[in-house]
């Protein structure tokens, strides 16, 4: 069961800073989601499509699904229709098939773009050169049916404060310079997606305007 009395704080601390929640549901069973549901949280989050497929099905429709875990192209047709929105768009690729079943479907995807930001090395993400290669590029500029919302990016697991907080700064300064270059006429690209259970203060201090909190609020995952 969820952590109602950590939720209840969380969500007053983050009302004063215009920081949105996103309760990171993954491997919980759908009680523990509406437990929150009942408290009003809205937003979940998952990073496995079959289990956030399942979970929409079963639980109350007002739910707003993120998907915050990798996505094969094969799948984005399971979820267009009523994903919420796609924090892991981390290709072109993935990019003009989230448009091309979008525009099948008559809807709008809304998608962040996420980086990558850690220093390690990581699986999943843009780099800065593919990702603004692909916003000046046909593709992109005729596209219809994906909004650019931000961006996301997870920093290195570790400890080390300085490098988490150097991991941050690298992902505000990326959506500082996309605002300003290819989204300036844009007023709805204001997102950035950074920041777990243990390191979502230093997330906030260093320009997160979304969170994406798993463990605190659940417990830990086996
Ligand atoms: C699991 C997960 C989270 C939440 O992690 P916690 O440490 O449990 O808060 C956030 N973002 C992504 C992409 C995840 O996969």
């Amino acid at each position: 069961m969820p952590d109602l009395s950590t939720f209840t704080t969380l969500s007053k601390q983050l009302e004063n800073e215009a920081v949105t929640l996103v309760a990171v549901s993954k491997t919980k069973p759908p009680e523990d989601i509406l437990a929150l549901y009942e408290q009003g949280q809205r937003i979940f989050g998952e990073n496995r499509v079959q289990e956030m497929i399942e979970k929409h099905e079963q639980l109350p429709g007002d739910i707003e699904w993120h998907l915050i875990g990798h996505l094969q192209r094969n799948k984005v047709k399971y979820i267009v229709p009523w994903v919420a929105l796609i924090h892991s768009c981390d290709s072109p690729r993935l990019f003009r098939e989230i448009e091309k079943k979008s525009a099948q479907e008559g809807v709008v995807t809304d998608v962040l773009l996420q980086f990558k930001i850690a220093e390690e090395d990581t699986k999943y993400g843009l780099d800065w050169d593919t990702a603004t290669d692909f916003l000046d590029s046909d593709a992109f500029q005729q596209s219809r049916h994906v909004s650019v919302r931000g961006v996301m990016g997870m920093a290195t697991f570790t400890e080390n404060e300085q490098q988490v907080r150097r991991e941050f700064r690298k992902l505000k300064h990326i959506f500082d310079r996309l605002k300003a270059n290819w989204f300036q006429d844009k007023a709805d690209f204001q997102e950035i997606s950074m920041g777990m259970s243990g390191d979502y203060l230093w997330a906030i201090e260093e320009g997160s305007t979304m969170i994406r909190i798993g463990s605190m609020l659940f417990g830990p995952r086996d």
